[in-house]
């Protein structure tokens, strides 16, 4: 479990590391988290030693899953951002051992929020839709909140849905808008009661592609008509948020 990291949350959770390599957005040819993994002691499980590129496996980390109940003061946690937990043939039955803890944390009254993050919101409705049929759960429990991610406008138009319906459901949800490589359409978040919160974000690295301070502007105003909590993470590169920019509102 480590502390900080992404200004939204306290602490970031990855008993699951890695990706399937398929890329699925323009967002994901910078991959933070294949960058990431570079540095970290797994990272020949998971990355290509000819390329530093996700091998396509997902590794699992039984011993941290415990991790979340030793933490003593109420925390928000980023759940396996190391990677995308719902790629490739996504291990239900290891997630569901993630979700048995995150269940443990709500009926030992509910101290931490945890944030699901996926570019892959199909399948993470697939895998709720299995778990709480197998476990009779008639509600989504209050205390995740089921994000995913979009860095252009046919990335949203591709995960909308999935939220929207999940959140037709009860579910928490939220959307990270990071890297944001292109202009957003979201007039249409005014009816989209579905969605928590929003994240807005450039992209981070070495050679950052461009965020255009409009394209983040209009997110905004379209969050603030729709009373929808929107954060400004940061800009693309080193860049400093400009000051009519830098709103921080949490949902959480
Ligand atoms: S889905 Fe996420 S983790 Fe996988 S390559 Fe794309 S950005 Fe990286």
């Amino acid at each position: 479990m480590n502390k900080g990291g992404y200004g939204y949350c306290t602490h970031s959770w990855n008993p699951m590391v890695g990706c399937d390599r398929k890329k699925i957005s323009a967002g994901c040819s910078g991959c933070w988290a294949e960058r990431m993994a570079v540095r970290q002691k797994y990272r020949a499980s998971v990355l290509d030693p000819d390329d530093n590129k996700w091998t396509g496996n997902i590794v699992h980390f039984p011993i941290m899953l415990n991790e979340p109940l030793k933490l003593k003061k109420p925390a928000i946690i980023a759940v396996n951002f190391m990677g995308d937990m719902f790629s490739g043939e996504a291990d239900f039955e290891f997630i569901e051992r993630i979700w048995d803890i995150i269940f443990d944390v709500y009926c030992d009254g509910d101290k931490h929020i945890f944030l699901i993050l996926t570019k892959r919101p199909k399948r993470m409705l697939e895998f709720c839709q299995w778990l709480y049929e197998k476990r009779s759960w008639t509600q989504f429990h209050p205390n995740i909140h089921f994000g995913a991610s979009a860095s252009n406008q046919e990335d949203l138009e591709r995960i909308l849905p999935t939220m929207l319906e999940l959140a037709d459901n009860g579910a928490h949800t939220w959307l990270s808008l990071e890297p944001l490589l292109g202009p957003l359409n979201l007039k249409s978040l005014r009816n989209v009661r579905a969605v928590g919160q929003v994240i807005i974000g450039g992209e981070s690295g070495s050679q950052p592609r461009p965020m255009n301070e409009e394209w983040a502007s209009e997110i905004i105003y379209h969050c603030q008509a729709a009373e929808v909590p929107v954060y400004m993470k940061q800009m693309a590169g080193k860049a400093e948020i400009p000051e009519h920019l830098n709103i921080k509102e949490l949902a959480w």
